[in-house]
């Protein structure tokens, strides 16, 4: 494996400060097998960051940057991170509980600005910084590792010393890294940590496991190192094995196969059909299913029926029921599902409305309320949701949550 360093930050190329970082770094990681092969140094520009973090992940298996983690503006290290691994940025308890006692230790309060700092891309692992406020970050992805640490040469010393070189040396020794993705959805994050926690809760020194929540659900991360290609496997499957007893109904898929592929898989396989009714998503839910290539053997016909008047001339919805029961409701997504089954002519029928926000709200439907109804020739079920209030994230995550009905009721899921 070889290693490249980026160091980050205007006055190291432009020359007022010279980078002693990668000076301290290259001799140690050499020492324990890791030869630096390219080191560059790109300034505070997020564009030029990115494209220098996504070229040493190409030609390095250890890619480590320094400077730009601080809590300020001109910090923006970890907006290149999340841009190139594609992950949110998610609090850290147990860091923030770290940068709180340093500045109680020291009698000072702490700024709000420092809860920045507890901050993580998603799945991340932290290097605690004895001196300093910024942690250092960890990411595994695929057969790549990425390290980011603060610029201050004192505080990249010692998390050098006392972290990284201690946490690089067990993936170097000739060691392999194996990783399962477990997909699942319908289920929060805290939860599910809750339901594998028997099966995680004491893991083997050489498996981590990492959560990657997003709107189509939570990604579970099985890391294991081993000796070989066969001893890494074998203890991620091991625990990978637990995972799936614990959750197994909210695992869709593993690896990259995402929720609507699933769903498509099985339409394809069954000589099935399916069409869809939108409200509230207006066409997302249509595009999410037809983004799959050969879609067209199994996706029917979708409508929007933005207004009353279009559920009732397009989907039959009654007028009865509108007004009783208002547009957003279980019985209007019922008729709805149902509607589009029948006038499409085909297996099932999937249906969504709901209050996307910002406005729009009442005291007992309020803004993020969504109702997903799921109609076969024998049933049809609806369940109903209170999200956000964000349009935007409220319109994504309902497209997921009707997927996920529309699989449970394809498999027979409760
Ligand atoms: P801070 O929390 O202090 O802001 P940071 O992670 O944001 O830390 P920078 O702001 O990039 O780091 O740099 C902090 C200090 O460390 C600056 O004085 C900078 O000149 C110095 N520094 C940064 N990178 C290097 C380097 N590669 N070599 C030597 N000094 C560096
Ligand atoms: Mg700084």
């Amino acid at each position: 494996m070889e290693a490249e360093i980026i160091t980050i930050g205007d006055e190291i190329i432009s020359g007022h400060t010279i980078d002693t970082n990668s000076a301290y770094i290259a001799p140690r990681l050499a020492e324990i097998g890791l030869p630096v092969t390219y080191k560059s140094a790109v300034g505070d520009d997020l564009k030029k960051m990115e494209e220098a973090i996504h070229l040493a992940l190409r030609r390095a298996g250890v890619v480590i940057t320094t400077g730009g983690l601080g809590p300020t503006d001109d910090d923006i290290t970890k907006k290149a991170i999340v841009r190139v691994f594609k992950r949110n940025l998610v609090f850290q308890e147990d860091v923030l509980e770290d940068i709180r006692r340093r500045f109680a230790a020291r009698g000072i309060k702490m700024p709000a600005i420092n809860q920045n700092q507890a901050l993580l891309p998603q799945g991340a692992i932290y290097l605690p910084n004895r001196l300093g406020s910024a942690v250092g970050i960890a990411i595994i992805e695929d057969d790549k590792i990425f390290i980011s640490l603060p610029g201050v040469p004192r505080e990249v010393q010692v998390i050098a010393d006392e972290e990284l070189l201690p946490f690089l040396k067990k993936y170097v020794r000739g060691e392999v890294i194996k990783i399962i993705k477990i997909r699942t959805t319908g289920i929060i994050e805290s939860a599910l940590a809750e339901k594998i926690a028997p099966a995680t809760a004491k893991l083997p020194e050489n498996v981590r496991l990492a959560y990657l929540p997003s709107y189509s659900g939570v990604d579970l991360r099985v890391v294991a190192t081993g000796p070989s290609e066969d001893s890494a496997r074998e203890s991620a499957e091991r625990v990978a094995l637990k995972i799936r007893e614990a959750a197994e109904k909210y695992i869709y898929a593993e690896g990259e196969i995402s929720l609507e592929e699933i769903i498509g898989t099985i339409l394809a396989k069954r000589g099935q059909k399916l069409a869809t009714a939108e409200s509230c998503t207006a066409g997302l839910l249509a595009g999410q299913i037809t983004r799959i290539p050969g879609s067209s053997t199994y996706f029917e016909l979708g409508v929007v029926t933005y207004s009353n008047q279009s559920k009732i001339d397009l989907l039959g919805v009654q007028a009865e029921t509108l007004e009783r029961f208002g547009a957003v409701s279980v019985e209007t997504a019922e008729e709805m599902a149902r509607g589009i089954r029948t006038r499409a002519g085909v297996d099932y029928g999937l249906a969504v409305t709901g209050i996307a926000g910002p406005d729009g709200g009442t005291p007992e439907k309020p803004i993020g309320t969504v109702i997903i109804a799921a109609a076969s020739a024998q049933t049809v079920v609806s369940r109903r949701f209170q999200l956000g209030i964000d349009r935007e994230s409220n319109r994504r995550r309902t497209v997921y949550i009707a997927l996920e009905a529309l699989r449970r009721l394809l498999l027979g899921i409760e």
